[in-house]
Formats: C-alpha cells, sequence, structure tokens
C-alpha cells in the first residue's frame, strides 16, 4: 500500500529551515471514543486559504489541529494517536519543557502542498515533515505536518518530535544527517526496519550532511535501506538491551555535548557499522 509513496519516503530537504522526512507504516491501535472540542482557536497560514478557503484547522487538543473537513471518526482517531505519540515523548526526554511546536494532521496531498510538501510527494501516506508556520501576526511557530489517519500516523508523528526535541539540545547540522535520522528511526520504529534492509551507503560518513543524504536517496531503492543502516548504527552504538528512554538519554548528552562546541565524532566515537 506505501509502493507509491517509495520513491518519496524518507525525502529530505530544506525549505525555510525545515527539515523533511516520510515513511513506512507500523500498526495502530484503534482509537477510543474521545470528544472533539469545540473550534476556540485556529491557525492562520497561507496554507489555510490554499486548503481550505477561508475556513480555519480544527484544533483537537492545544497546538493540535486537523485540516478542515475530517469526519468525527476521524478526528477521534488522530487525537488518539496524538496522545500514544505524546506519552512515548514524554517518556523519552522526561526532562524536556520547551516547545513541540504545532502538530498539523492532513489528510489530504493538498493539505500539505498548502504548508509546502512539494506536489510530488504530498500524495504519499507515509510522509511527515517540519515546516514554520505564521501563528496570529506573532512570530511564526515551529510545526510538524504529519499524514493522517493512517496507521502509522502516531509513529509518523514520534519520528518527527524525536527531531524536534533533538533541535532543542543542538541544531540539526551540528550532528550528522545519519545521526539524526538514525535517532529517530531508532525511538520511533518508523520507518519499520523489521525486514532488515541491506545497507544502502558503504560508510555512513557518506551520509553525515543533508546535501549528501538528499542525493545518495534520490537513487530510487536506496531511502529504507539508509534510514535503517543508520538506525542499525545508532542501535548498535547505544548497545545491550536498553530502553528508548536510555537512548534519549545518551543522545542528548552528545547533542548537549556538541552543542557545546564538541567534535560529534569525539563525543560518539567511531562507528559500529
Ligand atoms: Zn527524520
Amino acid at each position: 500500500m506505501h509502493g507509491h509513496a517509495a520513491a518519496f519516503r524518507g525525502v529530505a530537504w530544506r525549505r525555510r529551515s525545515a527539515w523533511w522526512s516520510a515513511w513506512l507504516a507500523l500498526g495502530l491501535d484503534p482509537g477510543c471514543g474521545d470528544a472533539v472540542p469545540a473550534v476556540t482557536d485556529l491557525v492562520l497560514s497561507p496554507a489555510t486559504a490554499v486548503v481550505i478557503g477561508t475556513q480555519p484547522m480544527i484544533p483537537i487538543a492545544p497546538d493540535v489541529y486537523v485540516e478542515p473537513g475530517t469526519s468525527t471518526d476521524d478526528l477521534v482517531a488522530l487525537r488518539a494517536a496524538h496522545t500514544r505519540a505524546q506519552g512515548e515523548l514524554d517518556a523519552w526526554f522526561p526532562t524536556t519543557t520547551d516547545d513541540r511546536g504545532l502538530v498539523l494532521f492532513c489528510g489530504t496531498a493538498a493539505c500539505k502542498i498548502a504548508f509546502g510538501a512539494p506536489p510530488t510527494a504530498a500524495s504519499s501516506s507515509d510522509l511527515g515533515f517540519a515546516t514554520y508556520v505564521p501563528s496570529g501576526g506573532h512570530e511564526a511557530r515551529r510545526a510538524v505536518v504529519v499524514t493522517g489517519p493512517a496507521p502509522n500516523t502516531d509513529r509518523i508523528l514520534m519520528h518527527e518530535w524525536v527531531h524536534v526535541h533533538m533541535g532543542l539540545h543542538a541544531q540539526y547540522e551540528l550532528v550528522p544527517t545519519w545521526f539524526n535520522e538514525g535517532v529517530a528511526t531508532l525511538l520511533a520504529g518508523e520507518p519499520s526496519c523489521a525486514h532488515a534492509p541491506t545497507p544502502s551507503a558503504d560508510s555512513l560518513h557518506d551520509v553525515a550532511t543533508k546535501d549528501a543524504w538528499q542525493e545518495h536517496i534520490a537513487v530510487p531503492g536506496r531511502t529504507i535501506r539508509i534510514y535503517c543502516q543508520s538506525r542499525n548504527e545508532v542501535r548498535a552504538w547505544v548497545g545491550g538491551d536498553v530502553s528508548a528512554a536510555t537512548v534519549a538519554a545518551a543522545v542528548v548528552v552528545v547533542l548537549d555535548a556538541v552543542a557545546a562546541g564538541a567534535e560529534f565524532e569525539a563525543v560518539y566515537g567511531p562507528l559500529r557499522g
């Protein structure tokens, strides 16, 4: 069901300081019946006008918005996915209290395009990416745009939120791209590496920058392989049978050291893969 999206999965390119990523599926529990609150606020952005004319996005939780026109059942499913992702993230990064930003759930390609997704990738059911949106005349706010509801909506959101949390400690560009993506993939389980794809890079040193990463995945068939190669490297680095929270804590140590001026390699050590 994700075949049409394969060429775009894991797309990573810059747009207004955003990073982008898109994925493959894992299972999702059916949502239980939360009430959906009334519209009390809205995110105004160029996107809203493009996607739905004058209609605002629908708020379903603080800082969480859904594309207008979404059915009540889908609103409930998205709220459940958000709650699940939030629970995981709170366990992984318990000491981070900074702004996680907005969550924008898009069901249609038009919604994703309106928030900046390229048309070629927008129809992917596993697309998630980060962006910034204007917010009521205030400073633009960070946001993650997540496809949903889809079977893996919660995990796409987790992957993007791992990037957000890592970014609170050190800017994305300060550590190798494979490290950013490997950590997000390992913690979120998204994309899934259950089928153990073979590595696609001779060395992860070859995909240390965003440009190099993008160039690498421009070759068909490499995307899931490089995400899982990166994920497996981080998993090997962590070693043992440790919890996601332990992984997150180890990652934060690296990020904080790099943000304080240390060389990544000096903190991380040699590649294990
Ligand atoms: Zn990513």
